[in-house]
């Protein structure tokens, strides 16, 4: 069973600064909240995935 993470830079919308993540687009679409690695607020990321591909990543404020 391989797990596919892929790494996608996405834009904070707190500060604006280009950080990492890493999604599991095995697990399908997910719908989470990971803190900004820069200004460590809460982003929360809309994963779209199918079949492990990844079809988007949205980001929003989670506060
Ligand atoms: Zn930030």
């Amino acid at each position: 069973m391989d797990r596919c993470l892929d790494e996608r830079d996405i834009g904070c919308p707190f500060c604006g600064e280009r950080i990492t993540v890493l999604i599991d687009t095995s697990a399908g679409s997910q719908d989470y909240i990971e803190d900004c690695q820069v200004c460590c607020r809460p982003i929360r990321l809309m994963i779209d995935a199918d079949g492990g591909e990844l079809d988007g990543v949205r980001v929003d404020c989670a506060s």
